[in-house]
């Protein structure tokens, strides 16, 4: 992992000149907030607080049609969440859609849910809408996975190596799909993040 980390810091010069990416703070305030999308709070008295030190990737796991309304998605999986699951509110903190847009969904102070056995506790929770059994994650998508994390992993000082996805937790699971799930194993992630990090504060100097 350090050697990787290296190794991408020397190849930001090329990078930067290659990929005009916008400032962290612009990514930040681009994301779409629970009341912008119909949602509503959760009950923060049943909320159980935690601090982040992790990043975990998940997919829906059901197909995502173009054309479907991603806010009507967040509202429906908002109720689902709350009445037939019990939970808190929707288990991640964040949906990107298929456009690459990032919307907030549950409270990223509060502990996020599962249904498979490892404790979310401490993780920043992503979801990115499709099945990645059955389609491909398209560019948008993992530019706004790579902005995302590395948006959190600035703020929440969380290290390359804890950027992971559901199933480097869980062996009950698939998600987020192997298609998606290539892009972690081959650390493109953790690649793109640390030199989208290395840029930004390049660019603060
Ligand atoms: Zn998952």
């Amino acid at each position: 992992m350090r050697a990787t980390v290296l190794s991408c810091i020397a190849a930001l010069a090329l990078s930067l000149s290659a990929h005009a990416a916008e400032p962290l703070a612009a990514v930040e305030r681009a994301i779409v907030p629970v009341a912008s999308w119909g949602g509503t709070p959760a009950d923060a008295s049943k909320a159980k607080r935690h601090t982040i030190s992790q990043i975990t990737l998940h997919h829906q796991g059901e197909p995502f049609k173009p054309g479907t309304d991603p806010q009507a998605y967040l509202r429906r999986l908002q109720t689902w969440s709350r009445t037939t699951k019990g939970w808190l509110d929707i288990p991640y903190h964040y949906v990107i859609d298929l456009d690459g847009r990032v919307y907030e969904a549950r409270n990223i102070d509060f502990a996020g849910d599962t249904n498979t056995e490892y404790d979310p506790t401490g993780h920043a929770l992503i979801e990115v809408v499709g099945n990645f059994e059955e389609v491909e994650p398209n560019q948008q998508q993992l530019d706004a996975v790579v902005d995302l994390m590395a948006l959190l992993a600035r703020k929440y000082k969380v290290s390359l190596d804890d950027i992971k996805s559901h199933r480097d937790h869980s062996d009950k699971t698939v998600c987020p799909g192997a298609n998606l799930y290539r892009y972690v194993k081959e650390d493109y992630f953790r690649h793109k993040v640390a030199l989208r990090l290395a840029g930004e504060q390049a660019a603060n100097r």
